[in-house]
């Protein structure tokens, strides 16, 4: 079975989490349909996000102690509508090393080969795991905390607030700036907030450098929830675009009985109506309505 992916000493458990367990959890909380859906397989409902034989006892606890910080501290005051900015230390950037180390290493897997360039950033993740210190030396961390959507003018299209607020999605891809920059990014999407690790400072190329001082991850600091979404994400904003219009216009992919059971299933929830599925789908039902405005349908 191999070794554990991060110390190589200990043989891995068998079920560890790439995208981490309090994700899902919080996922399946949000929607009387106690399920979750892939979007390459729509019809099949899934109860847990992909696990694999990546880590030991040992090192499973050592993340889960980040994890934790991480929930503690933003996440879940984000989720539940904070709006101040958060303080962090050390363990914020630790998390996001994880979560990204971890993801990096799924998608390697699943190409079957390693680009030489992610090879390296993978190779600065697991480092910054192993020592147990993040300082922005070899890898670069950002946040992003995702706003609702309220109108086709940013830019995005209907079925961005599902994406935002009800998708898990990731990739990794690297990006050549003439004359001879080449930058390695890992995107890591959790509902809720984009994170990225990148081997070049971001804030170095992207032109509005200044709009994503509140999106970079220090060994320390303060991070702005309020800060927008829209400049860090501008470079891939067209991937993003895809990506939220296949995972927002899914739902119509799921076969039509199944589909009428789980219309059953939320309206006999008597809260669905303020749950937070709810606003979402409302908002993007908005956009689809501007949508079809605009193209005079
Ligand atoms: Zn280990």
């Amino acid at each position: 079975m191999g070794l554990c992916i991060l110390c190589e000493q200990e043989p891995p458990i068998e079920n560890s989490h790439i995208i981490s367990r309090f994700v899902f959890k919080r996922m399946k909380q949000g929607t009387p349909v106690k399920t979750l859906r892939h979007s390459s397989r729509p019809s099949k409902p899934i109860q847990d996000g992909i696990k694999r034989p990546y880590l030991c006892e040992g090192c499973e606890a050592r993340f889960s102690k980040w994890e934790h910080y991480f929930c503690k501290t933003a996440y879940d005051p984000y989720r539940n509508g904070a709006k101040e900015l958060f303080e962090y230390d050390e363990r914020f950037g630790l998390f996001l090393a994880s979560l990204h180390f971890r993801y990096l290493t799924h998608l390697c897997d699943e190409n079957g080969k390693t680009d030489a360039g992610l090879g390296t950033l993978l190779e600065r993740l697991k480092q910054v795991c192993l020592s147990e210190k993040y300082s922005q030396t070899r890898v670069y961390l950002y946040v992003a905390f995702l706003h609702p959507v309220e109108s086709l003018d940013r830019g995005y299209p209907p079925g961005i607030n599902t994406y935002w607020f009800s998708a898990i999605d990731g990739f990794a891809f690297d990006w050549i700036l003439p004359p001879d920059t080449k930058l390695n990014i890992s995107f890591v999407k959790l509902p809720y907030v984009a994170t990225f690790a990148s081997d070049v400072p971001l804030e170095t190329v992207l032109t509005q450098s200044k709009l994503i001082e509140g999106n970079v991850i220090f060994t320390e600091g303060k991070v702005d929830c309020n800060a927008t979404e829209d400049c860090i994400l501008q470079f891939m904003k067209e991937k993003i675009n895809t990506r939220a219009i296949e995972i927002g216009g899914f739902e119509s992919n799921i076969p039509s009985g199944q589909r009428a059971k789980i219309r059953e299933q939320i309206e006999a929830d008597p809260d669905h109506k303020i749950s937070e599925r709810h606003k979402v789908y409302k908002l993007d039902r908005k956009l689809l309505r501007e949508w079809q405005d605009i193209k005079g349908e």
